[in-house]
Parts: structure tokens; C-alpha cells; sequence
């Protein structure tokens, strides 16, 4: 069983709403042993979208330092967050991540040259090929330029907004730039993430796609952590069994949690 949620959000995320108490909640009530908020940092969000995911650090460790008290024994809490990387932002981030004490870091692309491709406006002038070239192409960037991070989030993440639904695609025609980020990766001590929401988004499948997760095994990866990125309680673990079962049927026999940085590898 996936007793550990490494990707959740709260009302710290802004486009959450939900209290970390009700994520708390639902976690203890579906029976998990670990639960890690990982709230939406990306800095310098482009103005068009008049959205600001940006948070209040400090209250944010206030607050899991509260819970972890009121919940004592019952669950335990950890405190990681999800940047949303872009070259320009790396020495930023480097400073925010040194100065509090994380116990987890995913590093996720959300934008591709500055736009969100979760809105019709990107696919205007873009197709699918070079939609899915450019944004695995910000991952490499964003792997050269950063490092202090524990797993790389939703690899293929941009897959859910292709336009009309053409939901799939080939590992094969993106062999190059895939192996590249996987043995990037690799080579820096990196992770992947599993992220269900693939599956509450009707893909058939967890991001990233099974060819890619096995394709980071062959070349010798061996940290994979589980999250739903769920933003309500009603996703929290979302097709935990689902991506158990998933993940064995690929050879996977077991996954990582975090606790201050530091990898610790459980059974699936
Ligand atoms: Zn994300
Ligand atoms: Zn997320």
C-alpha cells in the first residue's frame, strides 16, 4: 500500500482552497501515515494571468508546526514545496530553499517561454510536437541551472492541455530530449515524481507516462516518490491503488518518501 502523499496543496496555494486541517483530516481518515504539503511557489508569474502563486513562508512553517503538534501520533506532517522553476529564478529559489528547513523539494516546469499552455492562448500558434519539444526542453533548462531539489514533478505534465484531447504520446519521438532529462537527473542525484492527477485527468495513466518511469529505471534512477497534487481533500491519494498496481506491473517494487532531504525507500 502508498501510505505517503508527496505532492499536496492548501489554501497556501492560490488556486487551493482548501485548510491544511482538511487535507490532514482526509489523510488520517483514508489511513496514510504520511502527508507532505507542497505548495505552489512560482515566483514572477507572468501579469497576463493576473495570478500570483507566490506564499508566505514563514507562516507556512508556523502553521505545519501547529498541525504537527495537534496531530501528534496520529499522522505525521512534513513541510516540502513545489517551485515552479525557470532559469531566471534559479539563484532565488537557491536562497529560499537554503534558508528554512524543507523536508522535500519538487521542481516543476508550468510555464514554456513564460506562457501557460493550460490556456487555449499557447496552442494558437503551437502543435502538439513543438508543445511537447518546448516544454521538455524547459525541463533541461531548468536542470542545468538549479540543483537544490529532490525529484523533478509531473515530467509530461503538459500532455493533460494538448488541445481536442489528443491526450498520448510516444516516448519514442522524444527519445533524445526524455533520455537527456532522465540522465541529467540521474547523474545529480535526482528523483522523478509519480503524479496521479494523469489519472483524475482521464489520461489512462500517471504522469509521467509508464515508458518514461521505465526508461529512468533502465538507466539506473532509483528514487520515485508518489503524489496526487491534489488541491481538495476529495484528491488526496487519488488512484493510490490504481498507481500501485500500475507501478508494479513496470517492475517497480518500491517508492520514496522524504524527511529533511533524505530519501527513505518503503515497499509498494
Ligand atoms: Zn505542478
Ligand atoms: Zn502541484
Amino acid at each position: 500500500m502508498i501510505t505517503a502523499d508527496y505532492h499536496v496543496h492548501s489554501d497556501f496555494s492560490s488556486d487551493s482552497q482548501a485548510s491544511m486541517e482538511s487535507m490532514v483530516e482526509q489523510a488520517i481518515a483514508l489511513g496514510l501515515e504520511r502527508i507532505c504539503f507542497t505548495d505552489h511557489m512560482d515566483y514572477e508569474f507572468p501579469k497576463q494571468y493576473h495570478y500570483s502563486f507566490e506564499f508566505d513562508v514563514d507562516a507556512y512553517f508556523e502553521k505545519v508546526a501547529q498541525l504537527k503538534q495537534t496531530y501528534q501520533g496520529k499522522i505525521q506532517i512534513l513541510c516540502g514545496i513545489e517551485c515552479g522553476m525557470r532559469p531566471s529564478l534559479s539563484k532565488r529559489f537557491q536562497k529560499l530553499i537554503a534558508s528554512y528547513p524543507f523536508d522535500f523539494v519538487i521542481c516543476s516546469s508550468h510555464l514554456v517561454n513564460d506562457m501557460d499552455p493550460y490556456y487555449e492562448d499557447f496552442w494558437k500558434e503551437i502543435d502538439k510536437e513543438t508543445g511537447l519539444s518546448l516544454y521538455f526542453d524547459s525541463i533541461l533548462s531548468n536542470i542545468r541551472s538549479f540543483d537544490n531539489f529532490d525529484v523533478y514533478g509531473h515530467l509530461d505534465y503538459i500532455i493533460r492541455y494538448v488541445p481536442n484531447k489528443d491526450t498520448t504520446y510516444k516516448y519514442e519521438d522524444y527519445k533524445e530530449q526524455i533520455d537527456e532529462i532522465l540522465m541529467l537527473l540521474i547523474q545529480k542525484g535526482k528523483g522523478i515524481e509519480i503524479n496521479t492527477a494523469g489519472f483524475k485527468y482521464g489520461l489512462g495513466t500517471a504522469h509521467p507516462c509508464a515508458e518514461v518511469v521505465k526508461r529512468y529505471f533502465e538507466l539506473g534512477g532509483t528514487i520515485l516518490t508518489i503524489g496526487s497534487d491534489g488541491h481538495k481533500p476529495e484528491h488526496l491519494a487519488y488512484d493510490f491503488e490504481r498507481a500501485r498496481t500500475w507501478l508494479q506491473s513496470l517492475g517497480v517494487t518500491r517508492y520514496t518518501v522524504f524527511e529533511q532531504r533524505t530519501p527513505i525507500f518503503l515497499p509498494l
